[in-house]
């Protein structure tokens, strides 16, 4: 573990904690002030935009690979899982890097939790306006929410890098070696890898999105991947909710800061 000048880190907890004005400490009372007070925000907006990272899918059994208690943690083979996931391996060492894929980045078990089915309510209720996520699960579709901004691209799309034929997950699952498709292309997730540009379309309705919004919640993210982050430097509105384990960038600028675990504080929220 790496500390930081200046923060604790409660060692029974694991969490590391700045201490500020509007930091809930762990306490269950004030956690449960904090989202009453979330609860209100959402009751008066009507155009929320959630910006999400890989907090919100550790309650579905995905592990974040660039937290520290992950389970990429400790490297492979002396590779970090950035370098593998990198445009630059997947066409070195295009075996090594499906293999990677196979094992630690397709979850066909993993289910919608408590966050993804409260937005899935809130876009019913068209108060929503959308879902930015750094999350490539595809989770939040599985949910039901249409209107979804997956900055990163999503595993259950892949295609031939030949004859551009559309593949579900299974196919790179249930494959050996290099997937390859009936033509003798490879197969490939259509996901931005390290070293590869984002989506321009899926970016600039992102941030149509967030520039519109009169309530901006980052959540299960500590804003540390770029371009990424940068985008919620673009919300003009009212209130900015930070939800988080671990401290983020966006933190000073918070008007609602809850120091937590996203999928606490959505079922905390879904319970009347
Ligand atoms: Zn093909």
């Amino acid at each position: 573990m790496k500390y930081e000048t200046g923060l604790q880190v409660d060692m029974y907890q694991h969490k590391t904690i700045i201490p500020g004005k509007n930091e809930n400490d762990g306490d269950p009372m004030q956690m449960a002030g904090k989202v009453e007070e979330l609860r209100e925000i959402i009751s008066r907006s009507k155009r929320i935009v959630f910006f999400g990272g890989a907090g919100v899918s550790t309650a579905s059994g995905i592990p974040d690979f660039r937290s520290e208690t992950g389970l990429f943690a400790q490297e492979e083979n002396g590779l970090s899982p950035e370098m593998i996931l990198s445009k630059s391996f997947f066409y070195l060492q295009p075996e090594k890097f499906f293999d990677f894929w196979r094992k630690h980045m397709l979850h066909p078990e993993a289910g919608p939790n408590a966050v993804h089915r409260y937005l899935y309510e809130l876009e019913k209720q068209d108060r929503l306006r959308g879902i930015v996520t750094q999350n490539i699960d595809g989770l939040h579709r599985q949910a039901g929410n249409i209107r979804v901004y997956e900055l990163h691209g999503n595993v259950n799309d892949n295609y031939c890098m030949e004859c551009n034929a559309a593949y579900p997950a299974e196919a790179i699952l249930q494959s050996e070696g290099i997937p390859r498709c009936e033509c003798g292309g490879v197969i490939r997730p259509n996901v931005v890898l390290y070293g590869e540009p984002l989506e321009k379309y899926v970016c600039i309705g992102a941030r149509r999105e967030i520039t519109n919004a009169d309530t901006l919640i980052v959540a299960g993210t500590s804003l540390t991947v770029e371009p990424a982050a940068s985008f919620t430097e673009d919300f003009a509105g009212k209130n900015l909710i930070v939800i988080n384990r671990m401290p983020t960038k966006a933190d000073e600028r918070a008007t609602l800061l809850i120091r937590g675990d996203v999928a606490e504080v959505f079922s905390g929220l879904s319970r009347e």
